[in-house]
């Protein structure tokens, strides 16, 4: 494989064993249907495999486990996301932890720069970016906090993602960097959407110029597919791929089901459609070795149709004489990979989740499931506290 990839650095291994894949037809008697083998319903397979010696059936209905932080190599030898750069980060040691059963890591602190006025600046804003783009000399942390103090826009209750820029870095800041970004994203402006969307890009004053500040900043060193690998190749756990749930559900018998799909699709839309935000990536090889100093460049300008463009060899320290990208083009249509965070969505998933609350017989777990905007280790600390509930009633049960 390196000779092939080129690879000198870093060598991507691509797993030997892996979960055990079944046909359609396999007629099985199981504890716990899980529906979805992304973070939420893998992590869950896992957990009751491994801790209650149950049967478990894991649906997806794309061709390959890993949900939307699927990885694979490409023709060029590129470990690359097909839907998009999946970074790891987290405060949490629990999480870690837990996922190191199933991958080592590689140290990995991710950098983004934004396209604006012609130059590549950090985002977050920092010191270098004011610098840099207003031809400024600022020189400490209390310069830079003086001059954004100068900018910012007091607003008397922050609610939208608007409010939260506007109130930080001032007008022109926010156009520059937010407003253009997050229309082409979203479809929505700033104004009409929930301040915890873009209260996910801090400010800052000083020159770090990491994307995310948490504690650990790392990258399965294998890629996520082969750690998703280990986490399913337990025998108690078949894996059932290319099909929808639905077409198979007659002829599956579980006691449980763990559902990890959009919420309003399992209750056949009875109150409407959820909002879910989606994107058209495209892919492609280079024939030259780099192409942009860091793993993202951002395009906030409403005149350019993409929102980003990633190149992969940042993220895993490969060398190799070409190079492999990907745009990203917002779109309404297509596969649901954002819930959109605003109040009126938020009532209506409501809705849906008193039905799901209702279900007993049904676990929701996930991004799509509890239409959260939730990271990657969020989900996995979502799907540990829903086994811990699991195992809980279990215990009870075993005692009365
Ligand atoms: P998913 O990974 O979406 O898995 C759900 C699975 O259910 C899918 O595989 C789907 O095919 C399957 N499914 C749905 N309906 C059915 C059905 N009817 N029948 C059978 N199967 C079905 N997080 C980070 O921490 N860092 C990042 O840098 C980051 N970047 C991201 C970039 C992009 C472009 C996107 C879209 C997300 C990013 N995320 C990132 C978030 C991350 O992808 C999610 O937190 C995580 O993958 C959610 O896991 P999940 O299991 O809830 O959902
Ligand atoms: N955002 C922006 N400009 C940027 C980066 C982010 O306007 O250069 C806003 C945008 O609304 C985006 C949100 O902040 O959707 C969260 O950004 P993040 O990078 O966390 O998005 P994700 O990686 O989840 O797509």
């Amino acid at each position: 494989y390196a000779r092939m990839a080129g690879l000198v650095r870093e060598s991507i291994k691509v797993p030997t064993a892996g979960p055990n894949i079944v046909k359609a037809h396999t007629r099985k008697k199981y504890d716990y249907l899980v529906v979805g083998a992304g973070f939420a319903g893998s992590v869950l397979a896992e957990r009751l495999a491994s801790q209650h010696d149950a049967r478990v059936l894991v649906i997806d209905k794309r061709p390959h486990i890993a949900g939307n932080a699927y990885d694979h190599l490409d023709q060029a030898g590129v470990l690359i996301h097909q839907y998009g750069p999946h970074i790891f980060h987290t405060n949490s040691d629990e999480i870690v932890d837990y996922l190191s059963k199933f991958t080592a890591w590689r140290p990995y602190e991710h950098k983004v720069l934004a396209e604006v006025r012609g130059k590549l600046v950090p985002i977050p804003i920092n010191r270098t970016t004011l610098n840099a783009l207003f031809d400024l000399d600022l020189k400490t942390d209390e310069d830079a906090a003086a001059y954004l103090a100068s900018r910012a826009e007091p607003v008397a209750e922050i609610k939208t993602s608007e409010d939260v820029v506007i109130s930080a870095v001032g007008r022109e800041l926010y156009e520059l960097f937010f407003q253009g970004y997050t229309r082409k994203q979203w479809g929505i402006d700033p104004s009409g959407l929930d301040k915890a969307v873009t209260a996910r890009i801090p400010t800052r004053t000083n020159t770090d110029d990491r994307y995310f500040g948490d504690k650990h900043q790392i990258m399965p060193k294998h890629g996520y597919t082969a750690m998703f690998n280990r986490m399913l190749e337990h025998p108690n756990i078949d894996v059932l791929l290319s099909t929808d749930y639905k077409d198979v559900m007659s002829e599956i018998d579980a006691g449980h089901i763990v559902f990890t799909g959009p919420i309003d699709e399992f209750f056949d839309f009875r109150y409407g459609k959820l909002p879910y935000r989606s994107l058209r990536f495209e892919h492609k090889i280079l024939d030259k070795e780099n192409f942009q100093p860091v793993a993202v460049v951002n395009y906030p300008s409403p005149q350019v149709p993409y929102t980003r463009i990633t190149e992969y060899k940042h993220l895993t320290g490969q060398e190799n004489d070409k190079t492999s990208i990907t745009y990203e083009y917002p779109s309404a249509e297509g596969d649901p990979y954002y819930p959109i965070p605003r109040a009126e969505n938020q009532e209506l998933f409501k809705k849906y989740e008193a039905l799901a609350d209702a279900t007993s017989n049904v676990t929701f777990v996930g991004r799509l499931a509890t239409y959260r905007y939730y990271n990657m280790d969020q989900v996995v600390g979502q799907a540990l506290s829903a086994f811990r509930k699991i195992d809980a009633r279990k215990k009870a049960a075993t005692a009365a």
